[in-house]
């Protein structure tokens, strides 16, 4: 922890009387520190990808290659692109999360629409990542969800492509809903990946917090996730539950107040795309 700090004033008031002034600007100077971490942070993430992607301009326009290793240089080239994009657009997301008001009009999504979206979510990205897991659903539970689906749908979806990320092939990610006695709801993603030692738990949701850097970036993590799921989580009154054991797996857990919920009308459902 930072010792306080105070910025101090002499302000001149009446015949030659002085007032001292004191303010405590520990929390200004920590916002700023943090600010400037972030800057940092981003630059960097950044800057990555851009001196990859130069060297390889620079190879393409120095060496005379075959149409192989041609072909081998621009498909490293786009992956670095395709990483750019992903840290602009979580960024983007990020700050439209953080800059707005939570969202007013409550729209009601079928809590099933969002289930089968993010499976679809899951069993792609593990298939783009030639990964063998077991993905398993279970049933969707008879409700409606008010909020903004996009923002719900992002928020399961990142869960679950964590859990994806983090578990070794042959490995299982379970999804499952479950009523709470209170009339609350609760959505988990169970995996029986890599896990998370227990200092690390509570700063997970930090942005640019990452465990292991090097197991982030291979598979395409921006370290922004998390970040986005608490946001989305706060914004709707709910609960980001995290319980971990290293080499055994982890689940994260979003709970959703019963005010949010309804049972789901017999109407079709709204598409959260
Ligand atoms: P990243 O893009 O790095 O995955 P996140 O914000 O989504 O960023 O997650 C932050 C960090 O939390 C990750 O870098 C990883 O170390 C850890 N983490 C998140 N989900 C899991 C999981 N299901 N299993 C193990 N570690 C996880």
């Amino acid at each position: 922890s930072r010792p306080m700090r105070v910025s101090v004033q002499l302000h001149p008031y009446g015949r030659g009387r002085r007032l001292l002034l004191t303010r405590d600007i520990t929390g200004i100077e920590q916002a700023e520190a943090m600010r400037r971490d972030f800057v940092a942070n981003v630059s960097h993430e950044i800057r990555t990808p851009l001196t990859v992607l130069g060297g390889f301009i620079e190879t393409l326009q120095t060496l005379p290659l075959g149409e192989e290793d041609r072909a081998r240089y621009l498909a490293l080239m786009s992956q670095q692109a395709q990483r750019m994009q992903t840290l602009v657009s979580d960024l983007l997301t990020l700050s439209r999360l953080e800059g707005s008001p939570p969202p007013r009009a409550a729209e009601w999504t079928p809590m099933a629409t969002l289930m089968v979206q993010c499976e679809e979510d899951a069993r792609a990205l593990a298939a783009m990542q030639a990964k063998d897991l077991h993905i398993e659903f279970g049933p969707p539970p008879a409700l409606e969800i008010s909020g903004e689906p996009h923002e719900l749908l992002s928020a399961m979806s990142n869960l679950v492509g964590n859990a994806v990320r983090y578990t070794l092939d042959g490995g299982s990610v379970h999804v499952q809903w479950r009523d709470l006695p209170d009339g609350r709801g609760e959505i988990s993603v169970r995996d029986s990946g890599v896990g998370i030692a227990p200092e690390h738990i509570s700063r997970l949701t930090e942005r640019f917090y990452r465990v292991d850097r090097s197991r982030s970036r291979e598979t395409g993590g921006t370290g922004l996730g998390l970040a986005i799921v608490k946001h989305v989580v706060q914004r709707h009154g709910a609960e980001l539950r995290i319980d971990s054991t290293p080499g055994v797996g982890s689940t994260f857990a979003i709970v959703l107040p019963a005010g949010r919920l309804r049972p789901a009308s017999a109407t079709a459902g709204t598409n959260a795309r």
